[in-house]
């Protein structure tokens, strides 16, 4: 069950039991990451619930917070559904490339086919923040390059309650 509000013609927000979340207490793993989330292909909002208790039950992670989920239209490649977007805020041990692997192996487990840019999916994670890290190598471009610039990033994450 989710409660839709609309914030204009083209965004909506959708709140529910998993999203938004926030864990009173935290672990002592080292960084903290924070991902984007995204999808537009069958029922998003119902994968993102199952991204978040696959999460929460991994014990190399510990979820710490999600935002809520933003519904826009999609950019680049327009002729798609919009996009449900969401963050989420986790603590790991895991290295920054390590993490990157794991989070490749969740957008697998739920059905992720690569396309073409700015295709249809069914799960995006991206990294957007790993600690306060500047990452530059041929797989991993941390802060995610253009975080500011999408909506689909800052309006949720500018939800999120800290
Ligand atoms: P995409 O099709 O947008 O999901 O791109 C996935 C690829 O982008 C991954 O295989 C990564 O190697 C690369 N990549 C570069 N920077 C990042 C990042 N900050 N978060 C996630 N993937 C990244």
């Amino acid at each position: 069950m989710y409660i839709k509000h609309t914030l204009n013609k083209r965004l909506s927000t959708f709140k529910g039991m998993c999203f938004p979340y926030k864990k009173k207490s935290s672990t002592t793993f080292r960084y903290e990451a924070v991902v984007g989330v995204g999808g537009n292909i069958g029922d998003v909002k119902r994968r993102f619930n199952h991204l978040f208790y696959e999460l929460k039950t991994y014990a190399r992670v510990e979820l710490l917070e999600t935002s809520l989920i933003l519904k826009n239209p999609p950019f680049g490649f327009k002729t798609q559904d919009d996009f449900f977007n969401s963050i989420i805020v986790l603590k790991t041990n895991m290295q920054a490339h390590t993490f990157l692997n794991y989070l490749l192996r969740v957008e697998k487990k739920f059905g992720r086919r690569r396309s073409f840019a700015n295709a249809p999916r069914t799960l995006d994670l991206d990294i957007i923040f790993f600690d306060s890290k500047i990452i530059n190598t041929k797989k991993l471009t941390v802060p995610h390059p253009f975080w500011s610039k999408r909506e689909s990033v800052v309006i949720p994450l500018s939800s999120l309650n800290r």
